[in-house]
């Protein structure tokens, strides 16, 4: 199979504006915010989405998830709050085939989200 672009940016193929990354995941900024604040928090795993995980993966998506919180930290967005988005499959609007958390911050989201 042909390498996703989040793939790529593991691999240091292509650039990223990288703010954090360690031995499992990435977080690096969406090239196209849709907040003014919007990061992408990803594992190296090859995982397609999280309708992929597995039971074994229980400690690595636990680690995604203190991976937002602690980058939300770094951003200063932690104390006015912030939105998690993990878009799944067809129906969930996934575009990459490569597990990934949306961090969303900056204004006031809306809610119901389209
Ligand atoms: P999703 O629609 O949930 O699969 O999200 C994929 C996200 O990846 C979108 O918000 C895109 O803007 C973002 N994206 C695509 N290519 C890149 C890239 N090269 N660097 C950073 N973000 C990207």
């Amino acid at each position: 199979m042909a390498k996703t672009i989040f793939k790529k940016i593991i691999d240091g193929e292509i650039p990223a504006d990288i703010l954090y990354q360690d031995e499992h995941c990435l977080a690096f900024r969406d090239v196209r915010p849709q907040a003014p604040q919007h990061v992408l928090i990803i594992p190296r795993k090859e995982i397609e989405s999280l309708a992929d995980a597995g039971d074994d993966d229980t400690e690595l998506l636990g680690h995604l998830l203190q991976t937002v919180r602690r980058v939300a930290e770094t951003l200063g967005v932690a104390s006015t709050g912030y939105r998690v988005v993990i878009n799944t499959r067809n129906h969930g609007g996934q575009t990459v085939p490569h597990l990934h958390l949306h961090l969303l911050a900056g204004r006031g989201l809306n809610w119901p989200p389209g």
